[in-house]
């Protein structure tokens, strides 16, 4: 789940500017440097394309027809955005005053008339330089977010990551009408394949068991998290019971079919299921999460007693 910047070094520089002459002179300067730009003349276009297209810098001029620098300036930082468009205000106006009025409006610079190649170039660096912050910080923030929702051993999501995604989905049964089915798979007779075996061992079983689910369900749609130490949590979306019990028993052969291997030893494993089918029902009563989990830990309760290495399944 990789966070997706829009700042792109390679997307064009929105130029506003209503003066030709002077746009044409940015245009050419800006070619120059390597950038590609778009050229509007005044701040009513600008904001018009700038809620179609994101642009990563905006080079505007102040004094325009219908909208401003200042304006354009003030309805961008308005605007929800989760990247920053760095602002370049254009300005013939040299008094103190004014140029506080314009930065007020939350441009990030300003380049006084006639612009000189050279300050073009420094300031356009500076621009490059707060965007890859930007974009530096992002990419953080998303290997974190990656980090704290999974599952280090087995690369699946982890329990805090289903309490949150879980409950969404049962809101989902509710609100699209479609039925849910969650699936909870725990290895039988855990404890003996590691004191059988050991320790690695047994984590090579989960790995491979969490590959083995992940490799079975539907792309995108379906995920597993690891609940605990040897179970999973498979959440089926708009899946019933007839459609779950097709892919808990696929699951189940293909598990009990694993020979896996460690340390030259080869053993193999089974594993049981609790099934919930979720029906869409009465919206003002929704099943709560931990209502499905104990349900589904009933029929999981029963798969054992009866023997394991099979399923058992229920609708609430
Ligand atoms: P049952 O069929 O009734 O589920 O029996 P079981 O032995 O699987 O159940 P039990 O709950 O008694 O044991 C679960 C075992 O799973 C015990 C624990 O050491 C093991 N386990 C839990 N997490 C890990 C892990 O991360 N790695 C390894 N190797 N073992 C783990
Ligand atoms: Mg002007
Ligand atoms: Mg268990
Ligand atoms: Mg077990």
């Amino acid at each position: 789940m990789t966070m997706v910047s829009k700042n792109d070094e390679t997307l064009p520089i929105l130029v506003v500017e209503d003066d030709p002459i002077s746009s044409d002179i940015l245009r050419k300067y800006l070619e120059e440097e390597g950038y590609t730009s778009i050229s509007v003349t005044n701040g009513q276009d600008a904001l018009e394309l700038y809620q179609h297209s994101f642009f990563s810098i905006i080079i505007t001029d102040w004094l325009m027809p219908k909208m401003d620098g200042p304006d354009l300036c003030r309805a961008i930082r308005n605007m929800p955005s989760d990247s920053y468009t760095y602002i370049i205000l254009l300005t013939a106006l040299d008094s103190q005053d004014e140029l506080e009025k314009g930065l007020e409006s939350g441009v990030d610079e300003y380049l006084v008339k006639p612009v000189h190649q050279a300050e073009l170039r420094l300031r356009l660096k500076s621009a490059r330089r707060i965007l890859e912050l930007e974009n530096t910080l992002k990419r953080s923030i998303a290997e974190i977010r990656e980090l704290s929702i999974r599952d280090p051993l087995t690369g699946s999501f982890n329990r805090g990551y289903m309490d949150e995604q879980l409950a969404n989905e049962i809101n989902r049964v509710y609100r699209y009408e479609h039925s849910l089915s969650i699936l909870l798979g725990d290895l039988d007779l855990f404890k003996k394949i590691n004191d059988t075996f050991g320790h690695l061992a047994g984590d090579e079983a989960l790995r491979q068991c969490a590959r083995t689910i992940g490799n079975s369900v539907r792309r995108g749609i379906d995920w597993l998290a690891r609940y605990g130490g040897e179970e999973f949590v498979i959440v089926l979306p708009e899946t019933d019971q007839q459609g779950c019990l097709v892919v808990a028993e696929r699951i189940r052969q293909q598990i009990a079919a694993l020979q896996i291997e460690s340390n030259g030893k080869t053993f193999s494993l089974t594993i049981s299921f609790g099934v919930v089918t979720i029906l869409p029902g009465d919206f003002t009563k929704p099943v709560t999460m931990d209502e499905v989990l104990i349900s589904a830990d009933g029929c999981l309760y029963t798969a054992k007693n009866e023997g394991r290495n099979r399923v058992v399944a229920t609708q609430i």
